[in-house]
C-alpha cells in the first residue's frame, strides 16, 4: 500500500485514508477522483480538524502548500478548506 504523508500531523497513512490537493490555477484544489489521479504533484491532509489547522499554521510559516506543490498556491482560510474536506469524504466515503 502507497504511504503519504499529512503535512498537518506529519504521519504517514495509506493514501486512501488522506485527502489529497493539487494546484489547480494556483489554487489549492482537491482531488475528488476515487483514485487520486488528478494529474500533477500531489499534498496530503488527514481529514481531521487538527491536521488542518496546523497545516495552515505551517503553511503561514514557510508556505508549505506551495513547497510541496513546486508552485504558488492560494490556500483557502480554515472554514473553506474544512468544508472542502467534508466534501471530499462524502464523495470519497473517508470515515
Ligand atoms: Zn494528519
Amino acid at each position: 500500500m502507497p504511504l503519504r504523508r499529512c503535512v498537518g500531523c506529519g504521519s504517514s497513512k495509506e493514501k486512501k485514508e488522506l485527502v489529497r490537493f493539487v494546484a489547480r490555477d494556483g489554487r489549492l484544489t482537491p482531488d475528488l477522483t476515487k483514485r487520486g489521479s488528478l494529474h500533477g504533484r500531489g499534498v496530503y491532509l488527514c481529514p481531521e480538524p487538527e491536521c488542518v489547522r496546523s497545516a495552515l499554521k505551517k503553511h503561514r510559516k514557510r508556505a508549505i502548500f506551495s513547497a510541496a506543490l513546486r508552485e504558488d498556491v492560494t490556500v483557502p482560510g480554515f472554514e473553506e478548506l474544512w468544508h472542502i474536506i467534508e466534501r471530499a469524504k462524502t464523495i470519497q466515503g473517508k470515515r
